[in-house]
């Protein structure tokens, strides 16, 4: 039995391009004959509001959209997060990190390599420069003592190689959908293009990364639907599942809707809110076609 879900963040109100993906997955769900789940992700706890969520529900509701309850909301979940962050710190994959970003500008400025050539990552964040990457024992515990807030950063050479030696070989992903660059079928994962990513955040004891990769497979998800936007994190969603033992899932990346001027949606793009296109007297069938499904 196929499973699916769509799994928005509560930190803004739903518009027109998480009505597409939405209804994406359900659709597919439908048509596979599977079970379609939704997912709260909530770890941003400074960001996310209640009234957000309840928005969700309703909003999905109103398109016509019906889901398995309980609903996972992943802020009741981080100390699952923890025991698989402990086990990546078992494996020796990931080190604390006390950079504020702050740190992290001045050791890009210090390093003589102009700031627009400093190579950043595929959602267009510099790159980590390697500050608090094996300091000697004896720095690490006085930052400790000191109280210092740190996040987890993953060895991105370390973790490839570990998970290479696991898989047998490289590692590689089905794309049913398109990958940015248009391609599909088998492809193979380039993780390293994000350097070494935060898997534990400073403020919660995980990170999208971990808490998405952790939840599609405890739920169960052998199918990921969700736009090309997050087509490279699958990269390390792959590694992850590799260093974990978790079973793959395939992939289908959509296309993201765009507004007139051809701009992503984003969630200050308040003409495009599902609430407001409701109250201007759209309707869930008429929101169908505005998407194309
Ligand atoms: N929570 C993520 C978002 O709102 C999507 C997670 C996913 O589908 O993997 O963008």
């Amino acid at each position: 039995m196929q499973v699916l879900r769509f799994a928005p963040s509560p930190n803004g109100w739903l518009h027109l391009g998480h009505a597409y993906s939405a209804l994406f997955a359900f659709e597919m769900a439908k048509r596979l004959g599977g079970r379609f789940l939704l997912r709260i992700e909530d770890i941003d706890i400074g960001r996310c509001r209640p009234e957000y969520e309840q928005a969700i529900y309703e909003d999905l509701r109103w398109l016509g959209l019906d889901w398995e309850e309980p609903v996972r909301r992943q802020s009741e979940h981080f100390a699952e997060y923890e025991r698989y962050l402990k086990r990546l710190r078992d494996m020796g994959l990931v080190y604390p990190c006390f950079a504020t970003r702050k740190e992290i500008q001045d050791a890009i400025a210090a390093s003589g390599i102009p700031p627009r050539n400093w190579p950043t990552d595929p959602d267009g964040a510099p790159l980590y420069p390697g500050i608090y990457k094996d300091i000697p024992r004896d720095k690490l515990s006085r930052h400790m003592w000191e109280g210092r807030t740190y996040a987890w950063r993953l060895d991105m050479e370390k973790a490839k190689a570990e998970a290479e030696r696991l898989n047998g070989g490289p590692i590689a992903f089905t794309e049913e959908g398109k990958s940015t660059r248009g391609d599909a079928g088998a492809l193979p994962i380039e993780p390293e293009l994000f350097g070494d990513v935060v898997i534990a955040r400073k403020d919660v004891p995980t990170s999208y990364h971990l808490s998405v990769t952790v939840d599609d497979a405890l739920q169960g998800v052998t199918l990921v639907t969700r736009g090309q936007d997050l087509f490279p994190a699958t990269y390390i969603h792959r590694i992850l599942q590799v260093l974990l033992g978790f079973p793959e899932p395939r992939y289908h990346h959509h296309g993201l809707i765009r507004d007139e001027a051809g701009r992503r949606l984003s969630k200050s793009a308040r003409d495009m809110g599902l609430r407001e296109l409701r109250a201007a007297g759209e309707t869930p069938a008429s929101i169908r076609r505005m998407v194309g499904l």
